[in-house]
């Protein structure tokens, strides 16, 4: 965890946010939702709904991605922002839509099982970083 005010935005600056105070480091998914939705995997922060300002005009578009969570994107060039468990009071935020420097670092990779076959998630690093991981 690691605080300050952070900005981020997507490609074409349509949508973009603010986020107050402490985010959550890193997780990297690879589960076949997140692979679909951003065409590899999805590298996510995440802070408490209220902490996150969003600025957009009508710019943000939600997809129901399952039957308990959805999705934020930019209508106008597609970028994955956000995605919100129902009824969660935190939100996971894109990490690569942040400004940089982030302050971030990744924490965990989840869902391998799920990750595509052009790929291996490298359990070498994983170890380096000190992290608990799902891989079994
Ligand atoms: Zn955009
Ligand atoms: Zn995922």
């Amino acid at each position: 965890m690691t605080s300050s005010k952070r900005h981020g935005r997507c490609l074409c600056g349509a949508v973009t946010f603010k986020i107050t105070g402490k985010l959550r480091n890193v997780l990297v998914c690879h589960c076949s939702q997140c692979r679909r939705s951003s065409g590899h995997l999805w590298a996510a922060t995440a802070a408490p709904v209220e902490a996150i300002e969003i600025d957009c005009q009508n710019t943000l578009s939600w997809y129901r991605s399952s039957s308990k969570a959805k999705r934020g994107f930019c209508r106008r060039c597609g970028s994955s922002l956000f995605w919100q468990l129902d009824g969660s009071t935190s939100m996971s935020v894109a990490a690569g839509s942040l400004d940089v420097p982030t302050g971030l670092s990744t924490q965990e990779h989840i869902y391998c099982d799920d990750a595509s076959d052009y790929y291996t998630v490298n359990a070498d690093e994983l170890i380096r970083m000190g992290t608990e991981t799902v891989i079994e």
